[in-house]
This record gives C-alpha cells, structure tokens and sequence, in this order.
C-alpha cells in the first residue's frame, strides 16, 4: 500500500547506501555529459496559502539535489493569480522554507518580476503569428475545444491579422477591455491530441489588485506561459514539479521553443505526497482554516509545515521522512506512521527527559516530614550527557497518574497497588497503604510511605517494587494546561472517492487537560526546545497560547505507534 512501508528502526542507515533517485540520476548524466556547468532548481511555491507536508517534499527535493550537486536553488513565487494571494502567504512561506533548514540563492523571485518580459514575449508571439486575441466566452471556448476522443475547432477569431492581434492586445493590457471579453491564445492546433496544446489561453483580463505590482496590470499570464518562460529567465537547469504536469510539458516546450529565451530549461516530473489520513490539498486546508474546524493555519493537527512546527517536529524529522519516502515517477501513498517514526526517532535521539502528570491524584508520603524537601538528580538524557541534569525536588505530597493506583490488581498491573510497591522514577520505592475516599467514592488521595535506603537500588527486605511510575512533588512544581492531539481525520482516505471530507473530521483529535503537573525544572523551558515527558511521550511549548503566567504544553507525538496498542495491563 505504502511507497516503502517497510521502514522500521533499522534503516537508520539507509542514507550511506541508498541508491541514487531517478533525478539524482538525470543531474549526474547532465553535469558528466557536460550538459550543464552548474545545476539550478527551484522551489515555485504559489503565494495562496501556507506550505504543507507535500511541499515539504518538493522543498526537500529541489534545494536538496541544489545542495548535493554544488549548484543553487531559488526560491520563486509563482504569483499569476493576484485574487488568491496574500503577502502574508508570501512571508509564511519564506519562514518555513528557511525553518527547513533551506537557503534560496539570492533574492526572493517573483514571477511577476518578469510580467514586463512575459508581455514582450507574448507581444513576439502575437507578431510570429504565434498568438491571437480571442473572443470567445469562456462557454463558446470550451465547446470550441472538443473532448479527448473529439478534435476542437479554429476559433473564428483565428486569423485576425497581426496588427489586429497587436492593437487588441494593447487594449487589453491598458484597461480598456472588461474581464472575460476576451484572451490572448497561443496558435498551436485545435486538433492536438494533448489538449494543452489546443490554443491554450496565455493571457487574461483581470482587474485586480497584485500583492506585488500594485495596479500596473489589467492581464496576467497563465501558469504555462509563466512558468516555462521563467525558468529560462532564471537559468533552471532542471524544472522539477509533480506528474499532473506531465500533459503540460509539450506546451513548456513549444514555448521555450517559440520564444528568444536566454536559456533552455527542461522540466521533470516526479510522483507528489499522498499520505493517508492527510489531506494535502491548499485549498482544502484553507477551507478547514475558514470555517474554523482548526485553530488557522498553524494548528498542530494541520499538515502544513507551520502546524508541524507548532506541534513540536523538528526540520530533521521532516527532512529524514522525505528522504525515507524517496522520489519516484509513480503515485503511491505513504503510510502516516512513516511520518510519525521520523518524528518520534529524532525526538528520542535529542529531547531532554522530564516528569509531567497529566491526570494527577495526590500521594501523602507519611513517613516524610511536612518541611523536607530533598533534591534527587536526575539525567537530562540516557545518552546525551553533554544535557547535564535536573533537580527534582521530593516531598511529603506528591502527584501520580490517577492509572497508576489501582486498589486491587493482577499480577501484569506494574504500577502502585494497595499494600505493594513501586518504584518512584529517579526516587525512592513507595507502598501504598490507605486510599481515600471522597462522598462519592472517588478515590481523592493515596496515603503510602517511602522504603528507605531505596535510592537507586532495591529494598533490603528482598521485596522487590513491580515497576516504575513517574511523580512531581504536590509543593513544588509548574501548573500547567497540555494538549493531546489526535489524527484530524478519522478516515483513512479523508477526501477519496467524492468524499465530503469534512465529514471524517476525527472530533476527538484535540484534548485539552488542565491542572497538569510539571516537574519544576520545566518553568524554564523555552519555545525552542522539546522534551520526552516520560512514559507520556514528545512535548514543546505551544508557541500561541503559552505564556509564564500559564504555561501549556503540546505533545508532539506518543512514545510508540498508540494505534497499535500494546496494552500493558
Ligand atoms: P496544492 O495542490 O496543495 O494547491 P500546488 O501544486 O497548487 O499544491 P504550489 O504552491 O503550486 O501548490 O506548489 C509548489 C510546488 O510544490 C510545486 O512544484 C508543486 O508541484 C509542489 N507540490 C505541491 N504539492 C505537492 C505534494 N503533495 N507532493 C510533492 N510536491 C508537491
Ligand atoms: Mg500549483
């Protein structure tokens, strides 16, 4: 089902030994057979809405292969379509591509840098007898066009003259033509096979104000006519995009070829993201943002790159995932548990240990004295000891996880039962002696007392504790709000098939607990950094709704895959 669902923890080492992608390839050829000097991608995202996951994977591709073959990668704005784009999506984008851990060559581009020459070009077009305005409603023009197995019409508006062509088209630019009367077409053949080649539309009418040029244009060129034309402005050596461009590179190249280009780019297709339980379409991400079914764009269940980000991921993590799905020409869908082992990998390896309870219930420690504090040390990490360690103050009151206490239990039940024992983490073994009770028969508090002389070893009585919990002292520790996070989507294929995907929208995926117990140490954690809280999984700061006065915590990931439950009880 998955492109390689085979990943497990022992392709830790795949980079050494992985063969080279089929674009890897086509650059080596390229640079050996002196085709090209000096490699030049980019990374063309369209400003109309924040980066996702799938992205993450062009993004990963374009500087990635820039990086390896010692050439460069820019980062251009494919900004043709003024009414759906913001600077704010322009500035987003900068920010995650450079989170990733990317630098563009240069300056930020803009295809509407080069509106000025895409005019002149299109204008060298109109004078080879190479284009023509038409006037076709957008209806007549489709019935005009014909059907896959059915060749298209010559628009009647066809043969107009050059200087016709010209003066039309100047109009057109200046203003004086209303939005949809008409559009400039490339003459190419209506009987085409390839539809794209059936007199594409190289320009349209549309009055709107550009996030970039102001209201210097009343025309902006299509995506075909600015992408290919652009890269050659630029020098790209390889125009990488996704497969559904496939059907557009004959047209790519009847440009390149039609036009006095200072450079002649080629583009290459590779297979795009699908991931299950993903949606990665922008639009549908921003209808999830507009309707308000997450909290904008950077809400920690969304798969764009600012969400990831405010969720806890590092840019290794995702650079590791795209790496491990690798690039190929044929579609697939990536299993999402390939994403969270990147995630959950690269956290283990780096985020320093602490001790949080989430659902606390109180512990009366008796034979410990109201006024004692005593600090445990505890390492910061199992294996990174340039972390250093923490001081866990204990008490005469601490909290443990209301799971941890059970009156009663079997023998697989290795947590604190009534006249047994467990061991604190970091601290002494305890026995649990009494459970208090409120009038409604909840459990309110657990009277126990410590074992002494059990600090990192067992009991000299022989009677060893049957597990390990975690604890924060009841005196001293951080308040806090945490944020459990869920798949967003109950459904395998959350848009598939005529779906309404806002219909499997997983309603539980957001659980936000309150009065959670921190280990003290953590009151100086910054937004930057990430932490295992043991036994509870990844956490970081939120970087929107945190703040000193009441701190909140995301989890970024659970220790291990919870949907494949490995129940201990
Ligand atoms: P969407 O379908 O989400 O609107 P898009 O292709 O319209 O995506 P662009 O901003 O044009 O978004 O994308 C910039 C680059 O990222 C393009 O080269 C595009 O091919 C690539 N890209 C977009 N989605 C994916 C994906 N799921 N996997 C890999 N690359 C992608
Ligand atoms: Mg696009």
């Amino acid at each position: 089902m998955s492109e390689h669902s085979n990943a497990t923890e022992n392709s830790e080492n795949k980079n050494a030994t992985k063969p080279a992608h089929f674009i890897q390839q086509l650059i080596r050829k390229d640079l050996e057979q002196g085709v090209h000097q000096k490699i030049v991608t980019r990374f063309p995202p369209e400003p109309n809405g924040y980066l996702h996951i799938g992205h993450a994977k062009s993004i990963c591709l374009n500087f990635g292969v820039a990086d390896e073959f010692g050439g460069v990668c820019n980062l251009r704005f494919d900004d043709t379509n003024p009414e759906k784009e913001s600077e704010e999506y322009v500035n987003a984008i900068r920010r995650d591509v450079e989170w990733l851990g990317f630098r563009w060559d240069g300056e930020v581009r803009y295809t509407s840098d080069y509106f000025d020459q895409l005019y002149a070009w299109a204008v060298h077009l109109i004078e080879q007898g190479n284009a023509y305005v038409c006037d076709l409603t957008p209806d007549e023009a489709r019935n005009y066009r014909g059907t896959l197995v059915e060749a298209g019409k010559n628009s009647p508006y066809r043969d107009r003259s050059v200087a016709e062509n010209l003066a039309l088209f100047e109009k057109m630019r200046s203003g004086e033509m209303e939005e949809g009367s008409c559009s400039l077409r490339a003459k190419i053949d209506m009987s085409a096979p390839n539809m794209n080649l059936r007199d594409p539309i190289i320009y349209r009418i549309k009055k709107a104000h550009h996030h970039q040029t102001g209201d210097k244009w009343n025309i902006y060129p299509s995506y075909d006519f600015a992408h290919g034309q652009s890269d050659a402005i630029e020098g790209i050596t390889h125009s990488i995009c996704t497969l559904e461009f496939e059907d557009h590179r004959p047209l790519y190249d009847w440009f390149i070829q039609n036009l006095p280009v200072p450079s002649t780019p080629h583009q290459y297709e590779f297979a795009r993201l699908n991931m299950n339980y993903t949606v990665t379409s922008k639009r549908k991400l921003k209808q999830l943002v507009d309707e308000n079914h997450v909290d904008g764009w950077d809400d920690p269940r969304m798969p764009t790159i600012s969400g990831m980000r405010r969720r806890g991921v590092t840019p290794a993590a995702l650079r590791d995932f795209c790496e491990r799905i690798g690039v190929t020409r044929s579609d697939g869908l990536v299993d999402v548990a390939m994403y969270e082992f990147s995630v959950r990998n690269d956290l283990d390896k780096t985020a320093p240990r602490a001790m949080c309870v989430l659902h606390p219930i109180k512990v009366t420690l008796t034979n410990v004295d109201e006024e004692q504090v005593e600090y445990m040390t505890a390492a910061r990490h199992p294996t990174l000891e340039s972390l250093g360690e923490r001081k866990l103050p204990f008490t005469r009151t601490i909290y443990i996880e209301q799971d941890d206490f059970r009156e009663e239990a079997n023998k697989k039940y290795k947590r604190l039962v009534l006249g047994k024992r467990v061991r604190l983490r970091n601290a002494y073994v305890i026995e649990a002696d009494l459970a208090i009770r409120d009038d409604a028969g909840n459990i309110t508090e657990i009277v126990a007392h410590i074992i002494e002389d059990t600090l990192g070893k067992d009991p000299a009585d022989g009677i060893k504790p049957k597990g390990v919990i975690h604890w924060v002292s009841a005196t001293e520790n951080l308040d806090c709000e945490v944020r459990l996070y869920d798949r967003l989507f109950t459904d395998e294929a959350p848009d598939a098939g005529g779906k309404n995907f806002l219909e499997t929208i997983n309603a539980d995926s957001l659980e936000i607990l309150q009065g959670c117990k921190a280990e003290i140490s953590l009151a100086e954690a910054t937004l930057d950094e990430r932490f295992q809280f043991e036994r509870q999984g990844y956490f970081c700061l939120d970087s929107k709704y945190h703040s000193k006065e009441k701190p909140v915590f995301n989890r970024t990931i659970g220790l291990r895959d919870t949907w494949a439950k490995m129940d201990d009880e």
